[in-house]
């Protein structure tokens, strides 16, 4: 700011000549007019308003200036302000309902387009299965029976007729609940299989017994391509008078032709396990090739890897060990019983090749398998 000078003239002070003053209106005017959008005029303003523009440094300059010269250079820079800031109005004005409009196109919603419904979801393909399985036997006249998923060790073990050393109880890999006491074994389990609930159902019930148990078990294995330490099976048990391998093998037989289709059937390779006597090891005939890859090396099949066969579970005739301890006579009744795994099958029937797919919750893995009510 120029010190107070008794022969200051206005004129001759730069800033204040009305031309320069001129000058910089109009400059701040163009600058206006180009303002392209709200962003470019804020930034005009700011250059041509604000406290550091030219004509607000004019405006300083007056104070400066004697009494008499006062009110000429005031009138000529509060003029050109004004009609920066009125322009600058209009301005902003002219571009706030332009950007109102081209919103308004931008944004307009076309009702009549088809509109964007949640995609329907999926049942899980282990659910719809092991309901379709349930399904064969209820038409059978077998009732779906459930059971606790955290069991005592005597149902999942003892009462199976699994002696208290029997390495089952390691080979089968056992999560045992931890007792109240470090160190100390609870005897109680994750089931490591759904046969505690054959062993519930016998105690409920009075034979004859016919009962189909799907459910969750569990064993400590790794999660990879082949194993999952929570797993499903279904486990059919029968308790009649006169039951036989015959029936058992029949009912099989129904399961996979109503499963898997006409035509196909099963068969018994020997086993053992502990809670059945005798024991079979449980097949069903290769629902793609129906065997015929079988020595014929110009029709291999994937399914089966040409063996024609493919083994789906254990079963065999209940020991009477196991009816004597749910209190059933063997010398009246019989039974025959048999399990197998839920992803196991999912993964020979679907293609399945990667167990993990089916744990890990990604809706994309279950959307192709669709909805079945
Ligand atoms: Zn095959």
């Amino acid at each position: 700011m120029s010190a107070p000078n008794k022969s200051y003239d206005p004129v001759e002070v730069e800033a204040l000549k009305p031309e320069e003053i001129a000058r910089r209106r109009d400059e701040a005017l163009a600058a206006i007019a180009a303002a392209g959008d709200l962003e470019a005029l804020r930034e005009v303003k700011v250059a041509h308003t604000g406290d550091r523009s030219p004509l607000a440094l004019a405006n300083r300059e007056i104070g400066a200036l004697p009494p008499h010269a006062k009110a000429d250079a005031g009138k000529r820079v509060g003029q050109a302000r004004g009609q920066v800031n009125q322009a600058l109005k209009a301005r902003q004005e002219e571009l706030e309902a332009e950007r109102d409009a081209r919103v308004l196109v931008e944004e307009a919603v076309d009702v009549t387009l088809p509109y964007d419904r949640t995609p329907a979801g999926a049942r899980h393909p282990i659910t719809t299965l092991s309901e379709r399985i349930e399904d064969v036997f209820v038409a059978m006249g077998y009732e779906v029976a459930e059971g606790p998923e955290v069991e005592a060790e005597w149902f999942n073990f003892d009462a199976l007729n699994f002696p208290p050393d029997h390495p089952a109880r390691e080979m089968q890999d056992t999560f045992f609940v931890r007792g109240a006491k470090d160190g100390e074994s609870s005897n109680v389990v994750l089931r490591t299989h759904t046969s505690p609930v054959q062993i519930r159902s016998m105690l409920d019930r009075e034979p004859p017994i016919y009962v189909i148990c799907p459910g969750r078990t569990f064993r400590t294995d790794e999660l990879d391509a082949t194993h999952t330490p929570v797993f499903h099976q279904v486990e059919l048990l029968a308790i009649d008078e006169g039951l036989t391998m015959a029936d058992l093998k029949g009912t099989l037989d129904h399961m996979v032709r109503a499963l898997f289709g006409e035509g196909m059937s099963t068969r018994l390779r020997p086993n053992f396990f502990p809670f059945t006597e005798p024991s079979a090891e449980m097949d069903m005939l290769c629902y793609v090739c129906r065997g015929e890859s079988v020595g014929n090396p110009d029709r291999p099949c994937r399914t089966c890897s040409s063996e024609g066969w493919i083994e789906l579970g254990g079963c065999g005739m209940v020991n009477p060990r196991v009816l004597i301890a749910c209190g059933v006579d063997p010398d009246k009744y019989s039974g025959f019983a048999f399990g197998f795994g839920i992803e196991r099958m999912l993964m020979f029937r679907h293609n399945v090749e990667d167990m993990r797919d089916m744990v890990e919750g990604d809706v994309r893995f279950t959307r192709p398998f669709g909805m079945e009510i």
